[in-house]
């Protein structure tokens, strides 16, 4: 990691008066008032990370009452790790528990070169390791959204669409899911894609700032409720319900739908067929109920399958979509897994080799491999598919048409 100078200095009264006592209180630039935070984990089980600032920060840790002013250097930065509970950067100790970076000026703060709006908090989570969570606010959060999820030629109305649909989903999982942990959302695939400052676009800002507050919901009349507004790359021309795919209460507006050939511009509308050894596929289901059980705390049944000798579709929707497929193993025990963990297990540690999509396939079951075939659609196919929004935004669609058509049932209504 290179030789540490001095990296941290405490900096004298004189930045006080520089900065006009301009200590960041959680308010502010850095969070604006009115508009929800949401707490989006970008960095997972660190033993270390690298922070580069070009100016002056402000750090608090659990025990400081008020944020201390700190210099980190700009290049190559420090190292900051937690040592026996206590943060220590460069030599110089910055206290214990949840330590919080709150930047001078946004873009000036990189953590593991993740320079993201808002503040930097490091949440212990034992053993020396220890969470980054970027506490955001959503606007700022959707702008390095959008540019990673929608390609950068897509459709203005496109984008408006999945600023609306990424809003209502960050903010539900801020008032549902996060109340039980130390962040509401991760920066990957589990919730969205988002890479901070330096992914944003002219178009993402545009879109994100057209759609301000606004969100989709769901109910009677004066009862209408946001939800978890899932959307994926391309339904493949049939929706699965969330409740089919993750085991989430069935909501109308994540039902099954049948969008027919509006999303058939995605070369991912029909795919296949793509084949794969046994021998492969049994490494990857072991190395996923592994990762899983990891995740859920708690082991996963497929942990005793013994390779994979036959996979087929077990039952399909009302629309014919797989939802539920039969895993055979090599002492002939059969699992029955939802189509969504067997598309996550096949594309597991798959290393650039042959995967499957999504988990809209069917299957045949040679001798030495599984042959995917009739395959259709790229992600989870529930609610929002973004190709068909592109394709109804080139029809001439306005956003507020494509999020109500892709959530059925719903209406868009002003959060902030
Ligand atoms: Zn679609």
């Amino acid at each position: 990691m290179g030789e540490l100078r001095a990296a941290i200095a405490l900096l004298v009264m004189g930045l006080m008066l520089l900065c006009g006592g301009c200590a960041p209180q959680g308010g502010g630039a850095v969070l604006p008032k009115g508009i929800p935070v949401v707490r989006v984990r970008i960095l997972q089980a660190c033993s270390e990370a690298r922070i580069v600032a070009t100016s002056p920060l402000w750090a608090k840790s659990q025990a400081d009452l008020t944020p201390q002013p700190v210099s980190f250097p700009a290049a190559p930065g420090s190292i900051l790790k937690l040592v026996n509970g206590g943060w220590i950067a460069g030599g110089v100790p910055l206290g214990s528990g949840e330590l919080t970076l709150t930047p001078g000026r946004a873009g000036t703060v990189s953590v593991e070169g993740r320079c993201c709006r808002g503040r930097y908090r490091l949440v212990p989570v034992g053993q020396g390791l220890f969470d980054v969570v970027n506490d955001v606010d959503v606007d700022s959060y959707l702008k390095g959204v959008l540019p990673v999820e929608l390609y950068s030629t897509w459709e203005e109305e496109a984008y408006k669409a999945l600023a609306i649909a990424g809003r209502t989903y960050a903010i539900f999982e801020s008032k549902v899911t996060g109340v039980r942990r130390a962040y509401d959302l991760n920066s990957d695939e589990r919730s969205q894609m988002y890479k901070g400052i330096a992914s944003e676009t002219s178009k993402s800002i545009r879109a994100v700032e057209a759609t301000a507050g606004v969100v989709v919901a769901y109910g009677p009349p004066g009862q209408e409720r946001i939800f978890r507004a899932y959307y994926s790359s391309c339904c493949g021309g049939k929706t699965q319900s969330s409740h089919d795919a993750f085991g989430d209460d069935y909501l109308p507006p994540l039902g099954e739908f049948d969008r027919g050939a509006t999303c058939s511009i995605s070369n991912k509308f029909n795919w296949g067929p793509v084949v794969i050894s046994k021998a492969e596929l049994s490494k990857r289901f072991a190395a996923w109920a592994k990762r899983k059980s990891e995740q859920e705390g708690q082991p996963r049944p497929e942990l005793r399958m013994q390779g994979v000798a036959r996979i087929e579709q077990a039952y399909v929707n009302k629309l014919g979509r797989p939802v539920l497929f039969y895993v055979t193993d090599n002492a002939n025990l059969r699992f029955m897994m939802r189509a969504e963990d067997v598309r996550l297990a096949i594309a597991s540690e798959a290393n650039g080799g042959p995967t499957v999509y999504s988990g809209y396939f069917n299957t045949i079951n040679e001798a030495e491999r599984i042959r995917f075939i009739d395959g259709h659609g790229y992600g989870h196919g529930v609610g929002m598919c973004q190709w068909c929004a592109q394709r109804q935004a080139l029809l001439g669609w306005r956003h507020e048409d494509i999020v109500i058509a892709n959530f059925p049932g719903t209406k868009l209504i002003r959060a902030y």
